[in-house]
């Protein structure tokens, strides 16, 4: 294609010189009193971007950064690739250790820290004296309120100061060429960075603004974190639109309940577990949700009872399924509208499935890990979820032993167990390190979490292979109480007895305060697994 006289790269960098042009005066950024235009957004990224120029910043270094949802960052996703370069956004709740291996293995050439993680930031670069070269250290102060917080002697708003806004931006040449570098949140294996192409962004951009008819009037609150692959590409996406981002620090209740009704949310995404946050807030946290807010979940299976609440409190949700892998998200619930006949719970029970292809992933399967066989579509018999297409990654950065094992037959495997149903919709049926083997049946520990989620006292639950004397392993449950005391583990049992098959039964119920979550809330099944095999069944 690069031969043809008319071949243009194809980048989502496109997208925000054309929000400068056709949606000049429309607001692009709200972050508390500060207010921007796309204009004055595109002029800021012009400025930035021709200043990192000036900093020796050439074409593939990378650039990392570690900040909350501020305007900053979103700059950053179109100004660090129109200088050349590769953004790194790192997950602000990793610990030092892990920021200093990311900081090393990228090779970060400069390194932009907020003002609020300048702490963590130093400890990790004190981690890396001796091991690699120092990053460029800028930090970016609050933009509303300026601290004086300094690591280093440059901050932020200098480069944008000193910048170029005539500065047109790097000229790519390949639409295969890196634009971020994202690394995975490591909840089965070591974190493994993952290049992404500028036509994997453009093109799981296009997917999803269209998949979520998000017009040109939409207002996008950033309640995900930009650094989680890169917002699901909606960095790109609001600018595609000429929506406005609202950006916040901290997502909690008061927050994004606050946001939502002064700005009139339309769009936001979040993990299932923010839902506990938006549907256990305390009245006086919670306002009147006046507006059509449409929210795109993912990154953990959502449980049908969960999507119903948040549906009865007037949310809409649409349901993807993604990995870091895959640019974002990859599956899409896609609703038909002959399913709004059906009854509520049937209706949440169809969205709780992982879905169909985005429009521009190629193609997705259910296959036999061994045999590369197709399963079924007959919504039972388990296989591999494999993914081809351009959005998926070319592969691991610097490390060549583990793309060669993540692919099999230019199918990518993503770990993930699933069934196809009839209606060729899959569903997910756990990660295959999760699946629990008892008595030679695989039991999901997804299914029984589901059923245990319709449970009224329970908030939080997680299914978790226990070894057995018997069965080899068999299910049990961690479980976190609306309010302690609730209820018993002989009264969740009997209600597991009614509500599954016998096979499926945990066999322990142990209660927690809390589940251990990782960097991006994903619960750590692995802890869990460990603490299962020192409890004694009763
Ligand atoms: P990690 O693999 O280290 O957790 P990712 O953040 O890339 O890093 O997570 C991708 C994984 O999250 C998927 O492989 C899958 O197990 C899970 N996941 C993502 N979206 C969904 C979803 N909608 N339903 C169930 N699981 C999901």
């Amino acid at each position: 294609a690069k031969c043809s006289a008319n071949y243009v790269p194809l980048t989502p960098l496109t997208f925000i010189k054309r929000a400068s042009m056709v949606y000049s005066n429309r607001t692009s950024i709200i972050y508390g009193e500060v207010r921007f235009t796309w204009r004055q957004t595109y002029e800021r990224c012009c400025r930035l971007a021709y200043s990192l120029r000036s900093l020796n910043v050439v074409k593939n270094d990378v650039v990392s950064v570690l900040a909350p949802n501020v305007p900053a960052l979103y700059e950053m996703h179109f100004a660090v690739p129109m200088a050349g370069a590769v953004l790194n956004a790192i997950n602000t709740r990793l610990d030092a250790k892990n920021i200093a291996t990311i900081l090393c293995h990228s090779e970060a050439k400069v390194f932009f820290v907020d003002y609020e993680y300048v702490p963590l930031a130093s400890e990790a670069l004190r981690l890396l004296v001796g091991k690699h070269a120092m990053p460029l250290v800028i930090v970016i102060d609050d933009i509303n309120k300026p601290t004086g917080v300094r690591l280093g002697n440059l901050e932020y708003q200098q480069l944008i100061h000193h910048g170029n806004p005539e500065y047109p931006g790097e000229d790519l040449e390949d639409e295969w060429d890196a634009i971020a570098l994202n690394y995975t949140s490591g909840t089965t294996s070591e974190p493994k960075g993952v290049v992404y192409s500028h036509r994997g962004a453009f093109l799981s951009t296009m997917s999803l603004i269209q998949g979520w008819e998000m017009g040109t009037e939409a207002v996008y609150l950033w309640s995900l974190p930009m650094f989680h692959c890169n917002g699901w590409t909606f960095t790109w996406g609001v600018a595609a639109r000429g929506g406005t981002n609202v950006c916040i620090r901290n997502t909690t209740a008061d927050e994004m309940y606050k946001s939502i009704s002064i700005h009139k949310v339309t769009h936001m995404c979040c993990a299932p577990v923010v839902f506990n946050i938006l549907l256990e807030a305390k009245p006086h946290e919670r306002c009147r949700i006046n507006s059509k807010v449409n929210i795109l979940t993912g990154g953990a299976p959502p449980p049908a009872a969960l999507l119903e609440k948040m549906e009865d409190l007037g949310f809409h949700i649409m349901h993807a399924y993604g990995l870091t892998e895959a640019t974002g998200p990859a599956l899409v619930c896609e609703w038909q509208t002959k399913w709004n006949e059906l009854p509520r719970d049937h209706q949440a029970s169809l969205k709780a499935r992982q879905g169909v292809s985005i429009l521009t992933l190629s193609d997705v399967d259910v296959k036999n890990k061994v045999t590369m066989e197709s399963v079924p579509h007959d919504g039972k018999t388990m296989g591999e979820i494999v993914l081809r297409g351009s959005s998926i990654m070319k592969g691991y950065f610097k490390n060549e032993k583990a793309t060669a094992e993540a692919f099999q037959k230019g199918w990518f495997l993503t770990g993930d167990v699933g069934v196809i149903h009839p209606d060729g919709y899959l569903e997910i049926k756990d990660r295959s390190k999760d699946v629990i083997i008892s008595g030679g049946e695989n039991i999901s520990s997804v299914e029984v979490e589901s059923i245990l989620f319709k449970h009224p006292a329970i908030l939080e639950v997680a299914v978790v292979a226990m070894p057995h004397s018997r069965w080899g392993e068999s299910p049990c449950a961690f479980v976190v109480m609306k309010k302690p005391g609730n209820t018993t583990e002989t009264e969740i049992l009997a209600y597991c007895r009614k509500n599954m098959s016998k096979f499926m039964v945990p066999k322990k119920v142990e209660f927690v305060e809390m589940l251990p979550r990782n960097g991006t809330g994903k619960i750590l099944k692995v802890v869990l697994r460990e603490m299962a095999k020192t409890l004694h069944i009763s």
